[in-house]
């Protein structure tokens, strides 16, 4: 695939919440992209036709499992450009450690944290091409606090946060940015796991008094893809003032 008009941006888990603000924003900013989703085929395809006659940009949808590498090896087979690489997917996992199998613990750090290595180590050939790229982490704050009955979660992201640094330093010499967000509570579909009145202690704690939108991630992630080449590995915080 070749788009000559157009940077390329990759952003997966983007068939909704935060994936899919940011697959919004950077349509809107003139990017051509390639978005991916785990089974919700038919709402990144509604959702590409969206971008597509809404901004003109080229859209294309890809259903691969994040947490699985040779998923992620077809998913960037047909790929010879990119510019943007936005590890988004995610899942969580709400639960006390000791009832967490091995199995639950395993797909958690595959999905959150392994990704990042498989998408990366495909992705990371073509940015040295063009000796220019940026790759965008999606993190939680949990990967620096820790959250009671999110272990996996937490270790998972923190995993992230380490990877996003020391790949940071690995990249800096070839001109490859790597950052992160470490996101507080989003108001997106994750946070269903959690009953109203766990949300709303969550938001009685936030100085802000509300969640973060998805479309302030979006932004951030945007701003990050357009900021100075001279920042690389930060894992910047949005969370209301939270942490
Ligand atoms: P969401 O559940 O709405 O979206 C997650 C996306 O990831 C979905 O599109 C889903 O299909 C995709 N996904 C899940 N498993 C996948 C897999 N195996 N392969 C490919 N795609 C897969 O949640 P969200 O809030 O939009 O989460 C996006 C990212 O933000 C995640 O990495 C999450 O950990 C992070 N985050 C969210 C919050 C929050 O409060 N919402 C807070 C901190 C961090």
């Amino acid at each position: 695939m070749s788009k000559s008009d157009h940077k390329t941006a990759l952003i997966t888990g983007a068939s909704r919440g935060i994936g899919r603000a940011t697959a919004e924003a950077f349509a809107s900013a003139g990017f051509a992209l390639i978005l991916t989703c785990h089974s919700s085929m038919k709402e990144l395809e509604t959702l590409a036709a969206h971008l597509h006659s809404q901004y003109g940009v080229p859209c294309l949808t890809v259903q691969a499992d994040v947490g699985d590498a040779s998923d992620v090896t077809r998913l960037f087979h047909d790929i010879d450009e990119l510019d943007v690489l936005i590890n988004n997917a995610g899942i969580a996992h709400i639960g006390l450690l000791t009832d967490m199998s091995p199995e639950q613990w395993r797909r958690v750090m595959a999905v959150n944290l392994d990704a990042c290595f498989y998408t990366c180590r495909a992705a990371i050939p073509l940015m040295l091409k063009k000796h220019s790229g940026r790759i965008i982490n999606v993190s939680s704050v949990w990967g620096a606090q820790g959250a009671s009955m999110e272990v996996a979660y937490s270790a998972s992201k923190g995993g992230v946060n380490a990877f996003t640094k020391a790949l940071a330093k690995e990249l800096a010499p070839s001109n490859i940015q790597v950052n992160a967000i470490a996101c507080g509570v989003i108001d997106t579909a994750m946070n269903s796991l959690l009953s109203q009145s766990d949300l709303e202690e969550l938001r009685s704690e936030i100085p802000a008094d509300r969640l973060g939108a998805p479309e302030e991630a979006a932004q951030l992630i945007l701003q990050i893809a357009q900021a100075p080449g001279y920042m690389t590995g930060q894992i910047i915080t949005l969370d209301g003032g939270w942490y």
